[in-house]
């Protein structure tokens, strides 16, 4: 996902406009929208959380599969000493607490893709504490969303119905794969709000690179909570939108599932604690039963496994390792590299734009590289659906172009044009420069033929340019034309001046 070249550009003031429009008005007065998400990320580890099995996405059902993820009686589960580190990890890159003492629970259920019967989860002690992180809005402004917690957990398999066998089947592939559970406080306060919130998540697990945050793969995906009140008023009673895996199906959820609770709030009647789903081909959220309790989980914990208990020191080792995560990297963008606010937010919303960028920018013009990837490669990009890790333009190529741009080889103009070159083709930029012809003529004798014949050929423009000195771009266009494009604009400017005898 790339962040929209196209976001509006003004700065971050806050003002009691923009705070009123996330309310909404309905016919008692306008209410106040709460959600909390909790967000789940599937872990980047080799092998599962309890087994040494697989996690590798796709595959034959059922090819990466212990005996402890198909919760055969008597396995013992071992705890994925990775899977620990890139909690902390996460934990650490969401600025909270990292709990040296931490719970597995069994939370119980009964579901076909669940063989054990529960799943190993953590409850009244989870390993990372409350945190916080900044999200920023479409109009620049900054909220401080606070997390409650991080807990490990395992994945479940997967049915699947087949429509033709009238059989169900089930795949566990993914059961006792290592996920995040990470719960914020009902902090946020619109579908914007939770949209770039998720982002956000997303953008720091993939510079932490603990969750790859695919979310057409199911890596990452959220359970909504939404309730509404008059503001002011205790929060009001939720409803959870369970597995929503796109940001823009959470906004969609949350846009409908506040209306929906606004009318029946207005009409008199309660809302119901529920369970519900999204349908993203209706854009309606429906009841898939009453909300369970924690209590109805009956939660205890794991005799298999002992609590997890980290040294101080260890916690530390992992806090000096932590890569420079976006908000840091943004900083940076701005005070060393000079870029604007809005140019640092669009290259560091995803790391992959980040590392492109810092390529191209390495020992060149900062501004110059951010506006050539944000221009025209996003454009390109955008044109073509591809992201920038398949973007057949290399970062060292396009580092490259403005190379050959700097040194006067080519116009910006014509880079423009072997750019799309390139794009087509992944070719080289010297190459195409070359094969082309596409070289700036600097070779001031051939300018002047050109500029001699056309003063020769236009006495009246000539008459007119001595009168009107801003006419001089009739005659630079003229050049230009007469030379493909390619004589150096400043060459140009300066032999005209002098052939016309115009001051300058
Ligand atoms: P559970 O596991 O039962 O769903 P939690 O109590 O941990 O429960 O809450 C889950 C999420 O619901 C959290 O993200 C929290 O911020 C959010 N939440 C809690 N109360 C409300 C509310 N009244 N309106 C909206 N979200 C809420
Ligand atoms: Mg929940």
């Amino acid at each position: 996902m790339r962040a929209s070249p196209m976001r509006p550009k003004n700065g971050g003031d806050v003002n009691a406009q923009a705070k009123s429009s996330k309310l909404i008005s309905g016919a008692t007065g306008e209410w106040e929208v709460v959600i909390g998400l909790e967000v789940h990320a599937r872990i980047m580890s080799q092998s599962k959380l309890f087994s040494g099995a697989s996690t590798a996405y796709g595959g034959d059902p059922n090819a990466h599969v212990s005996l402890v993820d198909a919760g055969m009686p008597g396995m013992l589960p071992v705890i994925n000493e990775y899977c620990v580190e890139q909690a902390i990890r996460t934990g650490l890159g969401l600025n909270a607490k990292i709990n040296t003492y931490s719970v597995f629970d069994r939370k119980n259920y009964f579901y076909p893709d669940l063989p054990q019967g529960y799943q190993i989860s953590q409850y009244q002690y989870p390993i990372v504490g409350e945190g916080e992180i900044d999200v920023e809005l479409e109009d620049g402004e900054v909220v401080t969303i606070g997390i409650e917690r991080l807990h490990l957990e395992q994945d479940a398999g997967k049915s699947i119905h087949e429509e033709r066998s009238k059989k169900s089947l089930v795949d566990l592939n993914r059961s006792g794969v290592a996920l995040m559970e990470i719960v914020s406080k009902p902090d946020l306060r619109s579908a914007e709000e939770a949209g770039a919130y998720i982002s956000k998540i997303r953008t720091i697990v993939q510079y932490l690179e603990t969750c790859d945050g695919n979310m057409d793969e199911g890596s990452l995906k959220a359970d909504v909570n939404v309730s509404v009140r008059k503001p002011g008023e205790p929060l009001g009673t939720r409803c959870e939108i369970k597995n929503v895996n796109s940001v823009r199906f959470i906004m969609q959820a949350i846009e409908y599932e506040a209306n929906r609770q606004i009318d029946l709030l207005e009409r008199g009647e309660e809302i119901e604690q529920q369970t519900r789903r999204f349908n993203s081909e209706t854009g309606k959220t429906t009841k898939m039963r009453g909300k369970e309790d924690a209590h109805d989980y009956r939660y205890f914990p794991d005799p298999d496994l002992l609590p997890l208990e980290i040294e101080e020191s260890r916690i530390e080792e992992i806090r000096q390792s932590l890569p420079e995560l976006p908000d840091a990297k943004k900083r940076r963008f701005m005070t060393e590299l000079g870029l604007s606010d809005y140019d640092a937010g669009v290259l560091t919303a995803d790391k992959p734009s980040a590392e492109y960028f810092e390529t191209v920018a390495q020992g060149r013009d900062p501004k110059l590289a951010a506006n050539w990837i944000m221009g025209d490669l996003f454009g390109a990009l955008n044109k073509a659906d591809l992201e920038i890790e398949a973007s057949p333009v290399k970062a060292d190529q396009l580092g490259a172009l403005l190379d050959l741009i700097g040194d006067q080889t080519i116009s910006g103009k014509i880079a423009k044009q072997v750019f799309q070159i390139m794009f087509e083709t992944g070719g080289d930029p010297v190459k195409i420069v070359e094969d082309q012809g596409l070289k700036q003529v600097t070779d001031t004798g051939a300018i002047e033929a050109e500029i001699d014949k056309i003063i020769a050929a236009n006495p009246d423009q000539v008459a007119q340019v001595k009168e009107k000195p801003k006419a001089i771009g009739w005659f630079v266009g003229q050049v230009m034309q007469a030379t493909g494009g390619k004589a150096n604009p400043q060459a140009v400017n300066q032999i005209l001046k002098e052939k016309l005898g115009l001051d300058g």
